[in-house]
């Protein structure tokens, strides 16, 4: 059976076609995470104004064009936004964020904490907006991998992939325990809200099953939501893997990385007859995403950051992952 898993939606917001972008919810907290910061006009400010972190993969455009966006839909809130990336994340976010002027308005409270990583190190810097933005101190510190972020419910695993500019693939691994099942929770009678983290909270620090709750006006005992909304799992993982050259060097790690994975979204930029072009580039053709699916023994296959070269025909490139792992599939516009 399949893990339940915490995340209420998972979103691939410019399908299998656009800029590779994915967004990850929970029901009833502004928890969201994001992987990549391309083309987000997809997603409305209140989607990103729920963002948590986010990882992005690289600099080139279309995976980090969305930044503004994402810094401006949380610049009035009171919160801190991690932002993880590769080498240069720091100077980038940085840069971007100071090309703007503003008129710092008291309730402008955004922090962003911005970590890249390199082998062997994570260099973090916090940049301010009640501070308007002065130049970051940078912190470094020992960092052996593959965990950079974690969180009550869940850690990001990071590894360095092969790209024509320094590159990381990601995977969300939930933890262990009780985890809200959102098929039970959509059919329910309660509506989905802030009490979905509040029972898993008190399940997960043992709570006694007699406890209530008051929701909606009505009162319920933790023991009895426990049953109807929620299993204990293992947790799900969330593979995503973008922009590199499928190579003996980065093999091992992405192998690891989506291992037994609910779901790998995974770059196919490239059919098998261009594989010079992926060569040269650093991408993956679509077999090879088929390649990595079945080494890691994934439940599901998503093909991503399909080439426009192969726009009304990519449906070909679903086909040649399909002939190496079957259970594969693509957003196709
Ligand atoms: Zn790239
Ligand atoms: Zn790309």
């Amino acid at each position: 059976m399949p893990a339940a898993r915490a995340f209420s939606t998972v979103t691939l917001v410019n399908g299998s076609t656009g800029d590779p972008v994915l967004y990850l919810d929970y029901p009833g907290a502004d928890n969201a995470l994001l992987f990549d910061g391309g083309e987000n006009a997809g997603l409305t400010p209140a989607q990103l104004g729920d963002l948590e972190a986010v990882f992005v993969t690289h600099h080139h455009v279309d995976h980090f064009i969305g930044l503004d966006r994402i810094v401006r839909a949380n610049m009035d809130r009171d919160k801190v936004l991690h932002v993880f990336g590769p080498a240069d994340t720091i100077r980038k976010v940085y840069d971007r964020i100071t090309a703007y002027d503003y008129p710092f308005f008291p309730f402008q409270k955004i922090v962003v904490r911005v970590t890249e990583l390199l082998p062997g190190v994570r260099r973090t810097a916090v940049l301010e907006c009640t501070k308007k933005f002065p130049r970051p101190e940078v912190e470094e510190q020992p960092w052996g991998g593959p965990v950079c972020y974690e969180n009550a419910d869940l850690t990001v695993e990071a590894v360095p992939v092969d790209h024509t500019v320094p590159c990381l693939a990601f995977a969300l691994a939930e933890k262990s325990g009780y985890h809200p099942d959102p098929a039970r929770i959509a059919a329910g009678a309660l509506k989905p809200g802030r009490w979905v983290g509040e029972v898993l909270r008190l399940l997960r620090a043992g709570a006694d099953p007699a406890t209530r709750l008051e929701i909606d006006g009505g009162s319920f005992a933790v023991g009895k939501l426990a049953g109807l909304y929620f299993a204990e799992s293992p947790g799900a993982r969330v593979a995503y893997v973008v922009d590199t050259l499928w190579s003996e060097a980065v093999r091992p790690g992405l192998v690891k990385l989506a291992r037994g994975a609910w779901r790998l979204y995974c770059d196919s930029f490239y059919a098998a007859a261009q594989l010079k072009q992926a060569q040269k580039y650093k991408h993956m053709v679509a077999p090879q995403a088929g390649e990595l699916a079945r080494l890691a023994k994934v439940e599901q296959l998503v093909l991503i950051h399909f080439a426009t070269r192969y726009a009304g025909a990519y449906q070909a490139l679903v086909d040649e992952a399909a002939a190496v792992f079957p259970r594969v599939s693509a957003e196709i516009g």
